[in-house]
């Protein structure tokens, strides 16, 4: 972990930030590997993971429920758009908190993890929803212990067949793919991981090596990334990207056009400049390392091609 003291010495521009009203905002968790040698303020591991003065900033396209979670929440830490998939939300705790997530809306210790009652009702929840896919979220699902995590795939087998983990945890803190985890996931088969890398330089030699940890023991890895202006925001850094990851083994699966959440507008990207980007994309990349480009409107309908909205 790197504190405010630490991260102020080596970012001297964050001593003209007001921290501590971004961090009772929003959260911040930053990480000494995670930002490497990253050295520049516009460096794409700074911009992602380092508290800024524009998230203070409210703009008018913001969305409180930038998805459209809150209609479709049957109960809590469940999420429910579509009847073959149910979504539950393990915690609200991340290893590192993304400044463009609409998820890092909670305070730090105050109902950052279910209940008892709730858990137990969620698992309930999952068990007879009459899902074939399970999708474990968050926060991080890899910020619970791995007991934990295989226990909510063990409540709902065998009536949901398929488990999905949306985590970064293998970008952001590699170390967590440990053999223990890597070999209880195996073990639990069919687990798809879908991990969220936006950029080519987050896909370190840990990076690298936890994924190929996934990879080699059968489990299907795809990547999300988040379309984010001044990070990735152009189709020569996007190509880069998708093709380390068909190298790595790791299809790149979506590219999400960015949510409108309160706090994140610097990041935001106008449909028509991200569908150009897209467009040039397509011409650089093979089927295999092409990814969809999606929108997840906040009507809570769910994902959908962005070229549907133009
Ligand atoms: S993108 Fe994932 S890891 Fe980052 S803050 Fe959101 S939920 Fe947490």
């Amino acid at each position: 972990m790197v504190g405010r003291p630490e991260a102020e010495a080596r970012f001297p521009w964050l001593r003209a930030v007001d921290w501590p009203s971004v961090a009772a905002r929003f959260p911040v968790r930053l990480l000494r590997d995670f930002l490497g040698d990253a050295a520049s303020p516009r460096d794409p591991r700074v911009l992602t993971a380092l508290p800024s003065s524009d998230e203070l900033r409210d703009d008018p396209g913001d969305v409180p429920d930038p998805v459209g979670e809150q209609a479709r929440s049957p109960l809590p830490w469940v999420v429910r758009k579509h009847d073959d998939r149910v979504l539950l939300l393990l915690t609200k705790r991340c290893h590192l908190y993304c400044r463009y997530c609409f998820r890092r809306d909670h305070v730090p210790g105050q109902g950052e993890d279910p209940t008892v009652a709730e858990w137990s009702a969620m698992l309930q929840y999952a068990k007879h929803s009459g899902a074939r896919e399970l999708i474990l979220s968050g926060g991080d699902p890899l910020a619970v212990t791995d007991a934990r995590l295989f226990s909510v795939i063990d409540a709902v087998r065998p009536e949901v067949p398929v488990i999905r983990v949306h985590t970064r945890a293998p970008i952001t803190y590699p170390q967590r793919v440990t053999a223990a985890l890597v070999d209880g996931l195996r073990a639990r088969a069919p687990v798809w991981v879908l991990v969220h890398a936006n950029h080519p330089v987050e896909l370190t030699s840990p990076v690298r090596d936890a994924l190929a940890r996934l990879v080699d023991a059968g489990l299907p890895v795809l990547n999300q990334a988040v379309l984010l202006r001044g990070v990735n925001d152009s189709a020569s850094t996007l190509a880069e990207l998708c093709e380390a990851l068909v190298e790595l083994r790791v299809f790149p699966y979506y590219l999400h056009h960015p949510d409108a959440a309160p706090g994140n507008a610097a990041f935001r990207i106008p449909l028509a400049d991200g569908w150009g980007i897209y467009q040039e994309l397509r011409g650089k990349l093979s089927g295999i390392a092409l990814p969809q480009y999606v929108i997840d409107p906040p009507d809570g309908s769910g994902k959908r091609p962005v070229s549907d909205m133009l």
